[in-house]
């Protein structure tokens, strides 16, 4: 089995070993402080020897390195350990561990698995009597929880106890393993079984600022930043809520209420804006009454006034209304005929190369320009010929 040297020291990043096995890529040392794969932490990167590590993952004890280029069995090897993105993992575990604590003496929870993503880092937790949403109280006295222990820098420590001392442990949550079992403690709050990296105490984790905590698969999620990435997203935000500030020239605690005014100002506006072009619209089909066919292209419209339009048309004498509406994404339109004339429209509006249908005398589908109303006009004139 690979001595897997990340269990003394979390904060070894040079280390020198030799090369056991090789096989498709992968080398097998005998020592490592490489982290592999598993218990929701993600793999460490780094060089064997100038040659990039790109994948660690650990088969029945023994620690496998993805790396790219050659290297011999026998071989002596100089490791380096990505130092940036282990202690973030480090940052993200530690934290982790103090919030599913935090959890459990708050609220009774029961974390279940850890999710160490590239950009958030997920726990899921069984709650008393499957209670699936926390109210916003509850989620900040567990912010405030957390923060607490990591301002007070409680010391982190990790062993292999005895059988005997593992039997007497006030431990968290059971060990899911039966041999080995490592034990991480955070002071004398804290304790549950792990095989991960953390920092040495609480106030390297620096900050926990939960995201989110939902309903998932049965049981809550929470979504949660430690560290340097809350930093970077309190940093994301900040930016953000800025740039809107100065653009709605208010401080950012006014910026909900002041957005809302805006919405609804904007729908008013909106619905306003609506009347006036039905009003042109009808107006204009108004204007052209005494036309045996009255064709018309307005800018959005909207297929319901273009529909009144059309009705309009009709009721004004006109054999035919070949109305379009000029939108955003191509062009709605319209053909409608009186019971004078014997042509199905729908088929009319798919000979002109448009898409839709609807009854033989009312008609509606889209075109990619409005090209269509020449050419349905001209195919009513050339049927009057
Ligand atoms: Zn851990």
């Amino acid at each position: 089995m690979t001595d897997r040297l990340y269990y003394d020291d979390s904060y070894l990043t040079r280390f020198t070993a030799t090369v056991r096995e090789v096989k498709d890529g992968w080398v097998r040392l005998d020592r490592s402080a490489f982290y592999p794969t598993s218990g929701g932490q993600p793999y460490d990167t780094g060089v064997l020897s100038g040659l990039p590590v790109t994948d660690v993952e650990v088969i029945d004890g023994d620690v496998w390195h993805k790396v790219e280029g050659i290297l011999s069995p026998g071989q002596t090897v100089e490791g380096i350990i990505d130092w940036p993105r282990r202690f973030d993992h480090m940052q993200q575990h530690g934290g982790e561990h103090l919030l599913a604590g935090e959890i459990y003496r708050q609220l009774g929870g029961v974390t279940i698995g850890l999710h160490l993503g590239h950009d958030e880092v997920t726990i899921d937790c069984d709650l008393p009597d499957g209670r699936l949403h926390l109210t916003d109280e509850e989620l900040t006295a567990l912010e405030d929880g957390v923060n607490g222990r990591i301002q007070a820098d409680a010391p982190c420590r990790c062993w292999f106890p005895s059988e005997e001392e593992l039997a007497l442990l006030p431990l968290r949550k059971p060990p899911t393993v039966k041999e080995h079992v490592r034990i991480v403690a955070f002071g004398d709050f804290e304790m549950v079984a792990c095989g991960g990296t953390h920092p040495s105490s609480a106030g390297q984790i620096g900050l926990v600022k939960i995201l989110d905590a939902r309903p998932c698969k049965g049981k809550i999620r929470f979504t949660f930043l430690c560290g340097q990435r809350a930093l970077m997203d309190y940093r994301d935000r900040f930016s953000a809520l800025a740039r809107a500030s100065g653009l709605l020239s208010a401080g950012y605690a006014d910026l909900p209420d002041k957005i809302q005014r805006l919405k609804d100002e904007n729908h008013s506006l909106r619905l306003a804006l609506a009347r006036v072009k039905r009003d042109e619209a009808m107006a204009q089909v108004r204007s052209l009454s005494g036309q045996r066919i009255i064709k018309a292209i307005f800018q959005g419209l909207g297929m319901d006034a273009l529909q009144e339009a059309a009705r309009l048309a009709l009721s004004l004498g006109a054999d035919a209304a070949l109305l379009a509406s000029q939108e955003d994404h191509g062009v709605l339109l319209l053909f409608a005929r009186s019971a004078s004339l014997p042509r199905d429209m729908g088929q009319l509006l798919r000979s002109c190369g448009a898409k839709g249908g609807g009854r033989p005398d009312f008609a509606q589908g889209r075109a990619d320009t409005p090209d269509a109303l020449d050419k349905a006009d001209a195919l009513l004139a050339s049927d009057q010929a």
